[in-house]
């Protein structure tokens, strides 16, 4: 399903209510959703991992039970449900659900996976693998790797954004450098994204989900329910039918190979002069760094000299601000070439000609 969309080059539609509430609920969607040309998949969740115990925590098995009476009213559609237990599996197996997704808390825990995986050996469904919450490349693909190692090989990652401290505007923070990391690590591997559980509010659903077409994702895996505002779960990230619909036909797909033009030649060219001159000044702050360390040891102060570092840091921003650069990228570039302007400086008073003094 999932290497064959990649290959023919079709975009992958993945849309349905988060928790699978009633059979008419399910109904409703399907039925909303039954004229939609580019949908793959109705995604409902049957057993919701919950944060808080108390809450809903789906219907279970039951919703096998509505999927499959729906599939007999609506025999194109298919359905995925989101596994974390091997018996969830078993059963997602017996009804004949078509596909199905291991979500961000169990891919995040490899013992859980070994397990899913062990349960999974043998069967042929199409298998989604959110991000784990932490932001950590080798954790997802780790999970990803344990189910290609029994044998599945209809693999789609989905990326759902990362818990960070600082994810407002959004519900999880997308982090877009973790799934463009992914993708240069593993280029055949179908990557969708998930715009609802980063944005965690209905209206910032579309431009997520932009921005990962415009970074090449193959898909999305979108929440829409018939009536969000009375959802048991994550009512205020889903979108009614209407609106996804509406989102669906304003969206843009950029799938055709840069143009090799002069013009873009010459402004290639001049991207890599640039980066060449970053590096030299780079090259160049380290050395100057360095000759500030020797003169540091010599007058016994401490490398690390805080008020002036955040005078610094003061003017680059100031700077930055009149250049009309982000000021976020501007403060998380600094502090990496101060923790570097350290490391280098430390390096420097260890060299036999520094340490013997
Ligand atoms: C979901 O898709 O409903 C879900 C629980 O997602 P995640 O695992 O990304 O939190
Ligand atoms: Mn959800």
């Amino acid at each position: 399903m999932f290497n064959q969309a990649k290959q023919n080059n079709k975009l992958i539609i993945i849309a349905g209510p988060c928790s699978a509430e009633s059979r008419e609920q399910l109904q409703e969607v399907a039925t909303a959703l039954q004229g939609c040309p580019q949908l793959t998949l109705v995604r409902c969740g049957a057993w919701k991992p919950r944060t808080h115990p108390g809450g809903f925590e789906g219907v279970g098995e039951e919703a096998l039970r509505w999927i499959s009476s729906i599939k007999r009213e609506h025999p194109n559609m298919r359905f995925a449900v989101e596994v974390a237990q091997p018996d969830h599996v078993e059963k997602a197996l017996r009804y004949g659900i078509d596909a199905l997704w291991i979500g961000a808390r169990t891919a995040g825990n490899p013992f859980a996976m070994s397990e899913l995986s062990r349960a999974l050996s043998g069967s042929d469904l199409p298998i989604m693998v959110k991000n784990p919450p932490v932001p950590d490349v080798n954790l997802w693909m780790g999970a990803i790797e344990r189910l290609q190692a029994v044998g599945i090989s209809d693999i789609a990652a989905v990326h759902r954004g990362f818990v960070t401290p600082h994810a407002a505007p959004y519900r999880h923070e997308p982090l877009w450098q973790i799934p463009v990391e992914l993708r240069r690590a593993c280029p055949t591997l179908p990557l969708l994204c998930d715009p609802s559980h980063i944005a965690g509010q209905a209206q910032l659903v579309p431009s997520i989900a932009q921005t990962a077409l415009n970074l090449g994702f193959e898909g999305l895996m979108v929440e829409v329910h018939p009536h969000p505002e009375q959802a048991l779960t994550d009512a205020c990230q889903q979108l009614t039918p209407a609106n996804f619909l509406t989102m669906l036909s304003q969206l843009t797909r950029r799938t055709q190979p840069v143009p090799n033009s002069e013009e873009m030649q010459l402004l290639r060219e001049h991207i890599r002069l640039t980066d060449s001159q970053l590096l030299h000044l780079l090259a160049d702050r380290f050395d100057t760094a360095r000759h500030i360390a020797t003169l540091k040891q010599r007058s016994k102060s401490s490398l690390y000299q805080p008020e002036q570092w955040q005078t610094k840091l003061s003017q680059c921003m100031a700077e930055a601000r009149e250049l009309g650069l982000d000021e976020s990228f501007v403060k998380n570039l600094y502090e990496m070439i101060h923790m570097e302007s350290i490391r280098v400086q430390e390096a420097q008073l260890d060299t036999p000609t520094h340490s013997a003094q």
